[in-house]
């Protein structure tokens, strides 16, 4: 008989996100009338910009063609997709990387999960809190993150994201050997500057240390002082991979397509002590278990680097923060403490009164009508915030916070 994974029985049945969603469904039956905002958007609301879409055209018109058929491709990715990915998002930060030290992929989410088919499963590791819950999750399922007691998984280091450290812990006195950090953070808004990175470097390579870097919203910095990669630090090469993802870039939530960047420096170790080069362990590993991303998301992914491209991807993103800053403006005709909406279009707010993130959640539910993020559904450093998302259109955006501010005034 096949005998399952068991750490798969240590996931909760169902993710804090589908609590989220069956309180709105309960909130639909016994409102059926109420007009519901959603601010809890976990997605993107606008179209592919015009280049992409007709990239993808003409890679379909490649497709009914036998002279311009693309059957598979490169586990790892195009080299044209690669190549404009060096060129565009690294050189021009004066960082020299190899096409081959990047791979392409269907997104983040799939790939934090897939680098621990490389890594034992007796690592520690550690997270800052509240974050992006994948990254735990798909450590569950490995077997690394232990028992879950008290709303923590044991064998997880969580570092706390705080007021007092404007939401950016430093690391801890102990050595983890796998850290996650995002920046900008999804959901706090906080964005790591570059002195806060390399003491995270140093502390990497004092302690080998492997950083998993997520920069899916690199796209949102606003400031010149912020790092958009973490290679941007002296000596990261040797610690860091670095995730990136044309989601949250250019609205390919629902087309698939990322890449992650392991630098040929960076070395991982054997129990008995030898140093291999990830690189190539990834690459053998993507050509065991991938067959690439499509031709016609490749092509599309490399649209958004053309000129027009950039120009219409910048307009949206412009778009998605300028209605933070709307929310926010709105919002600060009230006493509320209000972060991100500065890197990210995500704000981040502490509630107001004594009550827990998911008792907040349901009184602006049923009070304001308006669906938010409860921030412990983040981690447990997320209680006492909820996350309002300007993903939405700028018109639910608008009437959303004016919503919340007469419902809290
Ligand atoms: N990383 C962070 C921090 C996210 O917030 C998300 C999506 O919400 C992802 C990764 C997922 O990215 P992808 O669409 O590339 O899988």
């Amino acid at each position: 008989m096949a005998l399952l994974n068991e750490f798969f029985l240590e996931l909760p049945g169902e993710s804090l996100f589908s609590d989220v969603a069956k309180k709105i469904n309960t909130f639909k039956v016994i409102r059926p009338n109420a007009e519901l905002i959603d601010m809890g958007i976990n997605d993107v609301t606008s179209p592919l910009p015009s280049p992409v879409v007709e990239a993808m055209h003409k890679a379909v018109d490649d497709m009914a063609d036998s002279t311009t058929f693309h059957g598979y491709g490169p586990e790892q990715g195009y080299e044209f997709l690669r190549e404009a990915i060096v060129k565009n998002d690294f050189n021009p930060r004066g960082i020299h990387l190899m096409p081959n030290e990047v791979f392409i992929n269907d997104g983040v989410k799939s790939e934090i999960g897939n680098i621990g088919d490389i890594l034992r499963a007796d690592n520690t590791i550690g997270v800052i809190d509240p974050i992006y819950p994948i990254y735990i999750e798909s450590n569950v399922i490995s077997g690394r993150a232990g028992v879950f007691n008290h709303g923590k998984w044991s064998n997880v280091c969580y570092l706390n994201c705080n007021e007092n450290n404007g939401f950016t812990p430093m690391p801890p006195e102990i050595p983890i050997d796998i850290v996650y950090l995002c920046s900008p953070d999804n959901p706090t808004g906080a964005a790591y500057s570059k002195g806060q990175l390399k003491k995270w470097v140093d502390y990497a390579l004092k302690n080998n240390t492997l950083i998993l870097f997520d920069a899916s919203y690199e796209a949102y910095i606003q400031s010149p002082d912020i790092p958009h990669s973490i290679y941007e630090i002296r000596g990261a090469k040797k610690v860091a991979i670095e995730l990136r993802s044309f989601s949250r870039t250019a609205g390919f939530t629902g087309l698939r397509c990322g890449y992650t960047i392991i630098p040929k420096e960076l070395m991982v170790q054997t129990l008995d002590g030898r140093r291999l080069q990830m690189n190539t362990l990834w690459s053998r590993r993507q050509s065991v278990r991938f067959n690439g991303v499509s031709y016609i998301t490749q092509c599309a992914a490399a649209a958004t680097y053309s000129p027009e491209g950039e120009k219409e991807l910048r307009t949206t993103r412009e778009y998605y923060m300028e209605n933070a800053r709307l929310m926010r403006r709105i919002l600060s005709q009230l006493n509320l403490k209000i972060y991100g909406g500065e890197h990210i279009p995500y704000l981040w707010i502490k509630i107001p009164t004594e009550t827990s993130s998911w008792e907040f959640f349901e009184s602006m539910l049923y009070g304001a009508k308006v669906i938010c993020t409860p921030g412990v559904v983040f981690g447990p450093g997320g209680e006492g915030f909820v996350r309002l998302s300007a993903f939405a259109k700028k018109e639910a955006c608008e009437q959303a916070a004016k919503r919340l501010r007469d419902w809290l005034k």
